[in-house]
């Protein structure tokens, strides 16, 4: 059934990729690669990345290709030197990204698109809390995935928090983004034959079936 070595998932922010990443990590044993969270991690910490990223993500853009490419493109070549299954997600966003990929003989299998309405990504990002301990990462939403105590984690009942870029003044910028700079990847690689579509307007636990049946 599952015979897709590497993989990358591709999707508007607030489509559900983060969750369906989690499940193909935990599930099928891929070794996933979140550029956001390692941008968001790198901010925290203060490193040289999070102090050139911070102002390109607070306003919703790409950091720079040159902050990005090298980094994922070392993370990737241990996962497959180690003989590991590389999940992308998050990267790549530009076509100069992914021709990075190609250069590197970083070979991507398939590539998922997961779809959703336009209309309903705003509401999804804004409404969505994400536990504040690292290692647990759980991901809510105010409305249709709510804790049960308001604001704590029902894994590991550590606070929850709102990413300061699901704001609701910064979800159109990066809406935008992804329409001018990431968007044009879905033809790219329908042109490459390995881009699969999949309706991310369904229940979870349905479109990671759509998925693992793609695969
Ligand atoms: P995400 O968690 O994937 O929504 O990413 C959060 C933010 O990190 C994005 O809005 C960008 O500012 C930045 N980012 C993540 N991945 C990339 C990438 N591959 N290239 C450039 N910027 C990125």
């Amino acid at each position: 059934m599952n015979n897709s070595k590497n993989i990358l998932l591709l999707g508007a922010p607030g489509s559900g990729k983060g969750t369906q990443a989690k499940l193909l990590e935990t599930e099928l044993n891929y070794q996933r690669i979140d550029t956001g969270s390692l941008i968001r991690q790198a901010i925290s910490e203060k490193t040289d990345l999070g102090l050139q990223a911070l102002d390109y993500v607070n306003a919703g853009k790409l950091v720079p290709d040159e902050l990005i490419i090298a980094m994922v493109i070392s993370h990737a070549k241990n996962i497959q030197d180690n003989g590991g299954k590389i999940l992308l997600d998050g990267f790549p966003r530009n076509i100069k990204q992914a021709e990075a990929l190609v250069e590197n003989n970083i070979v991507l299998n398939k590539v998922i698109n997961i779809n959703i309405p336009f209309d309903k990504l705003t509401k999804r990002i804004v409404g969505r809390r994400l536990c504040t301990n690292k290692s647990c990462g759980a991901v809510y939403h105010v409305d249709f995935q709510p804790s049960k105590v308001i604001d704590i984690c029902d894994i590991c009942h550590s606070p929850l928090m709102q990413r300061n870029d699901d704001r609701e003044e910064l979800v159109n910028a990066r809406i935008e983004t992804y329409m001018t700079e990431t968007k044009p990847l879905n033809e790219y690689y329908e042109k490459a034959n390995i881009l699969i579509n999949i309706d991310g307007d369904k229940e979870v636990t349905h479109i990671f079936e759509d998925i693992k049946n793609s695969l």
